[in-house]
């Protein structure tokens, strides 16, 4: 059926400046890692990002090498795009990453400026599109100068084919670093990309303070622990067959049970406070001056909805912070 973008789809989640620069972000924004490849329902993906926009979400984020296979995520994301939202390109941020494994011999992954510029190409053609919002270095390189890394967001930048750059995964040290040398070529770093949840706190160890000195936003990435922190795994000896876990490849069942007391204790301070434990569990994030966006994933409408109502309630007091503590120090 022919889409339509709801009429009021501005009128209830905030927006928020990235850094220093121009550009708001929807508090809450939409990552295609997982759900969006060809092993994936394509119809219940398109039902998401519908969604999603007509909640006034306006980020989707993708990546090279999302799927699976490998560069199907975006496949799939610019047939959805050319079908329902090429009218709406102006009200989308759309984002792309280099530097994971996407193709083989030794240019098919990492910083070189062969394998970003490359795979950025690559990314438009699968996508249909002529330019992505933000392009991202999707992991520091070891073996190549930062100099030529960033040259080459850079460069992406100057020829049209992305209008910011974004890092991802870099510590502080080459957060700052990379942040200079973006600043001397005259294309400012937009955005840091990194993991943060209760269970992942990286963020807070100088990162931080790092991404705020260089006047970059911060968008955090699985929010949620990739489900843990939700209702998803509470059911007692139940893995959900449809479940990340039960794929079993980047979330592991030994992880999840070993965590499950501490999701528990979470649990009931989230039904205290009137939230889902998802809602509380992105909350968390967003209290961080630093963080300008909340990157989830969503397997259906229903998860999707449920996590954008965090933004009803995002205020902490200092009794509950100090009970999250306690949560997660305990043993
Ligand atoms: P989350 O931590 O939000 O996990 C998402 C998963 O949690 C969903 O797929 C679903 O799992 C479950 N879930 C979500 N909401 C609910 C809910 N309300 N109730 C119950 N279960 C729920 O984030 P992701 O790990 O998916 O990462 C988000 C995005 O971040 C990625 O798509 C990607 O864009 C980015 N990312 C970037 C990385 C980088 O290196 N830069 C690395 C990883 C992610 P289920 O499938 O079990 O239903």
């Amino acid at each position: 059926m022919h889409y339509q973008a709801a009429p009021g789809r501005y009128q209830s989640i905030p927006y928020q400046r990235c850094g220093q620069s121009g550009l708001l972000l929807p508090r809450i924004s939409l990552g295609l890692w997982h759900n969006w490849g060809d092993v994936d329902r394509f119809e219940t993906g398109r039902a998401v990002i519908r969604r999603a926009f007509d909640l006034g979400v306006t980020h989707f984020d993708l990546a090279n090498n999302y799927g699976p296979p490998p560069g199907s995520a975006e496949t799939n994301f610019g047939r959805l795009f050319h079908e329902d939202l090429a009218v709406y390109r102006d009200e989308l941020i759309i984002s792309t990453k280099a530097g994971y494994h996407m193709w083989p011999g030794p240019y098919g992954e990492w910083g070189s400026r062969k394998s970003v510029l490359a795979s950025l190409d690559q990314s438009l053609k699968r996508m249909g599109l002529e330019y992505v919002d933000i392009f991202y270095s999707h992991r520091p390189d070891p073996g190549t100068p930062l100099e030529e890394t960033m040259g080459a967001l850079d460069h992406a930048v100057r020829q049209g084919k992305a209008l910011y750059a974004g890092i991802s995964n870099y510590n502080p040290a080459q957060t700052r670093q990379a942040a200079a040398i973006l600043r001397a070529l005259g294309t400012p770093c937009l955005i840091h990309q990194q993991s943060y949840s209760m269970f992942r706190r990286e963020l807070e160890e100088g990162l931080s303070a790092a991404i705020e000195e260089a006047g970059m936003g911060c968008i955090v990435f699985s929010p949620l622990a990739q489900g843990q922190l939700t209702d998803r795994y509470l059911q007692e000896n139940e893995i959900p067959a449809d479940s990340r876990a039960a794929r079993g490849q980047f979330l592991k069942l030994e992880q999840v049970q070993a965590n499950l007391p501490k999701v528990r204790s979470l649990h009931a301070l989230a039904q205290k406070r009137g939230q889902t434990l998802a809602q509380m569990a992105l909350a968390w994030t967003l209290r961080l001056p630093v963080v300008t966006s909340t990157l989830i994933g969503a397997s259906s409408v229903r998860q999707l909805e449920d996590n954008v109502k965090a933004l009803d309630r995002l205020d902490f007091s200092a009794a509950e912070l100090e009970q999250i503590e306690t949560i997660l120090k305990s043993k």
